[in-house]
């Protein structure tokens, strides 16, 4: 049976056609946005991504669709109502992935009090028409009884208001998706090794091969765009290989708890740290994402690894506020996220944050490279990269639709009644192959909600060719309780093999390179 989504029909694709008019490098939120945007103006488009959408800092988010109460505080208001718009229109595109979630700002002084009432409010105002809900004042009473496990202190009220939440591998999945479904080519474990150039310097498509056969293709492509967010400098280096450093990584790190360290529907929010940074801490999947960390890092790395000092702030910090203490012990899952910062241009400057609002470079060789935004961003982000390809005459003048695009799965009415509600319209059919084959509803695991059909329907349907693509961004399971990910890796592992002719060598390579990427979550 002919299936859009399978390797086969998309490697055919790549055979067929040598000339594109975009080839995307990256397959993170913001390529797989570009991407969309440009397939959905009808521009033949590919994109390639090294090992798995989203497998870069896009999985590693703190999983927050917002304006950013942060940058509001530091009076970046042009940043907070685009990202506001934008958190809107994710809303009504991908309604089964992105959900209102209220958070609670516990306050210990009356001027904190009085300060962030105002500033919520000034939020609100911004979001205009998009509003998630409006913000409000409470008493200390209702704080202590709608956040049960905070510490009561010297507690003086809280203030409510609302930001979108997500599930960001997901959205990534969902959005290559909805790229083949308005005919790009979209291929995972792709990745590009050469820019092509021609006889006057320009970039004219690039060299890729694929990880599973190690084939090679020569492509050509009108444009070419780098997203390849803490790569981006090792692209800009195939282009010019003497061009300095763009970026320096800094981490994020986030620790994951189950439900009883927040047992109620609020997200709790500290705008200021002992060290003057955010913290999070939000229900997720049926847990707590607690986070995050800012670590100016020397390297990048497919996998980069929490430090221990970023778990203990993160710990630390949770204790400073919640009755139920919180050890190493409890900690489910550790992710680690790489944010791309502006590297220093000499040894005077100090290096400071890409700027929150996206910035598109135009290389000499005419190579488009697209960095810095948010994941709430990444449409916008999307449309301006496409746009500005377009201004430069590369591409003709064909308007972007993405405002009002459904991205896959989107469901005009979402029941959150089980935790299968993340597959949008695709439930039913998730539902169907139970019942054609019932033992596909067992449980992974006793401690996981996660049945067996989400591994063949990820198979089949969400491209997952390895156990990590199967257990990180399909069914979150290494982010949610990483022990039970390396425990259910050889079940993972049979199934892949079964659905894709694979052999037990094979199997054997696949849980033993699963299990080390899972170290790097377990404490
Ligand atoms: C700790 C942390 C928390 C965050 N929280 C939030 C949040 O709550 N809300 C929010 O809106 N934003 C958040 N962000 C920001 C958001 O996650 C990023 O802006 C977004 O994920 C960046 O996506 P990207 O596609 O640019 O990069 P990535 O997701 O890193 O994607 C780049 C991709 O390029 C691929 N690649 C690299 N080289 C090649 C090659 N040669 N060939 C093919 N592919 C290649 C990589 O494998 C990777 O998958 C957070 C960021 C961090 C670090």
């Amino acid at each position: 049976m002919f299936n859009l989504f399978s390797r086969e029909t998309l490697v055919n694709q790549l055979k067929e056609n040598t000339d594109w008019d975009v080839i995307v490098i990256g397959g993170g939120g913001t390529g797989l946005g570009v991407a969309l945007d440009s397939a959905s103006r009808g521009f033949k488009t590919l994109l390639l991504e090294q090992v798995d959408f989203a497998k870069g800092t896009s999985s590693r988010s703190t999983k927050l669709v917002h304006g950013g109460v942060r940058y509001l505080a530091q009076g970046n208001i042009d940043l907070v109502k685009e990202a506001l718009y934008e958190r809107g229109l994710m809303l009504k595109n991908a309604p089964h992935l992105v959900g209102d979630q209220s958070f609670i700002i516990p306050n210990y002084s009356w001027w904190d009090n009085f300060f962030y009432t105002i500033g919520l409010k000034v939020y609100d105002f911004l979001s205009g028409k998009l509003s998630f809900g409006r913000s409000s004042r409470i008493s200390k009473d209702e704080t202590k009884s709608r956040l049960k496990t905070l510490k009561k202190g010297q507690l003086k009220g809280g203030v409510v208001y609302h930001d979108g939440q997500f599930d960001d591998s997901r959205l990534a999945i969902n959005l290559a998706q909805t790229c083949i479904e308005h005919g790009a080519t979209v291929l995972n474990h792709f990745k590009v090794t050469h820019l092509l150039k021609n006889n006057t310097g320009k970039i004219c498509g690039v060299q890729t091969v694929d990880s599973e056969t190690e084939a090679t293709y020569t492509l050509n492509s009108r444009a070419v765009i780098n997203a390849t967010g803490v790569f981006t400098d090792d692209v800009l280096k195939m282009d010019n290989a003497q061009a300095k450093n763009k970026i320096r990584p800094s981490q994020g790190v986030h620790v994951v708890l189950d439900k009883s360290f927040l047992p109620g529907n609020d997200a709790i929010m500290i705008p200021k740290t002992k060290d003057g940074r955010v913290l999070f801490l939000v229900p997720w999947h049926n847990r707590v994402v607690v986070g995050t960390t800012d670590t100016l890092m020397e390297s990048h790395s497919l996998e980069p690894k929490a430090l221990s000092q970023e778990i203990d702030f993160i710990l630390e910090t949770a204790n400073a506020y919640l009755t139920k203490p919180v050890g190493k012990q409890d900690v489910l899952s550790v992710f680690a996220g790489l944010r791309p910062l502006a590297a220093p241009k000499d040894n005077s400057e100090k290096t400071k944050e890409i700027s929150r609002s996206h910035k598109i470079i135009k290389s000499k060789s005419g190579l488009i490279t697209i960095t810095g935004g948010k994941w709430t961003t990444y449409r916008r982000m999307a449309q301006d990269t496409i746009n500005r390809v377009i201004k430069l005459g590369k591409l003709p003048n064909v308007k972007c639709i993405t405002k009002t695009l459904l991205i896959h799965g989107a469901d005009g009415a979402v029941h959150k009644s089980n935790h299968l509600y993340v597959y949008g319209s695709d439930k039913k059919h998730i539902i169907a192959l139970i019942e054609k084959s019932p033992e596909l509803g067992e449980k992974l695991h006793e401690r996981l909600e996660f049945t067996k059909v989400e591994v063949v329907w990820a198979i089949r349907n969400e491209m997952a060719r390895t156990v990590d693509d199967v257990l990180a961004r399909r069914v979150r399971v290494l982010f949610l309780d990483a022990k039970a990910a390396v425990e259910i890796a050889p079940l993972v592992a049979s199934i892949l093999a079964k659905e894709l002719g694979r052999n037990k060598g094979w199997e054997k390579e696949q849980i033993a390179s699963f299990t080390k990427i899972a170290s790097h979550y377990i404490l």
